[in-house]
């Protein structure tokens, strides 16, 4: 049985929808909140309110943006002739730390997993194969290597390789059931390296 006052009860459910916030971490977050100054809260809401309502996805890559395309996209230091498919735009920020890659990426919000009935409409693949011309040297396959990150690196070959595109996947120096962005740079850039046409 809780004794908060509605208000904070409010706070505390707000918190806990956020991912891996259990109960009790979001009433510590809760009443932090009620300790803090008034501007600090008050900034803090702005920014939420503020990155959800310019925040739009690029319309060449899928990634976050600001601006349309991204700075990523936009920039014509960067070699458009090879595209980083990765599943989240979290995955591109691991790969830009380790300073290695300068071409394009590809978000595609997704995996296909047949088992939660995810099929490849379900993410943007579609997008992907418009990107394809004559052009575009190689597809550097990065999702995840799990069970759904692989199958979808093979879908991807399968559809992409007709078209007279070099396809490669990402060498497993990521541990197998590992996310990209919890590789460390070292271990992402050994598997980059180290990629292989499939
Ligand atoms: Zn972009």
């Amino acid at each position: 049985m809780e004794f908060y006052p509605v208000s904070i009860e409010k706070l505390i459910e707000e918190f806990a929808k956020l991912p891996g916030i259990g109960h009790k971490s979001a009433q510590r977050l809760a009443l932090h909140v009620l300790n803090l100054p008034k501007e600090e809260v008050e900034e803090f809401a702005h920014a939420l309110v503020k990155a959800r309502g310019t925040i739009k996805y690029c319309s060449v890559c899928g990634n976050y943006t600001d601006s349309d395309p991204c700075a990523i996209c936009g920039n014509p230091n960067r070699d458009k002739g090879t595209i980083c498919v990765v599943e989240q735009p979290k995955d591109i920020i691991a790969m830009e730390k380790v300073r290695e890659y300068n071409g394009a990426y590809h978000v595609l919000h997704g995996t296909i997993s047949p088992m939660a009935g995810r099929g490849p409409e379900d993410i943007k693949l579609r997008e992907l194969i418009k990107r394809i011309n004559g052009d575009i040297k190689e597809i550097i396959v990065a999702t995840n290597p799990n069970i759904e990150g692989e199958a979808t690196a093979m879908y991807i070959s399968k559809i992409l390789k007709p078209l007279g595109v070099k396809v490669t996947r990402i060498a497993h120096g990521i541990p197998v059931g590992g996310d990209l962005d919890y590789a460390d740079e070292v271990t992402l850039s050994k598997a980059l390296e180290g990629r292989r046409e499939i």
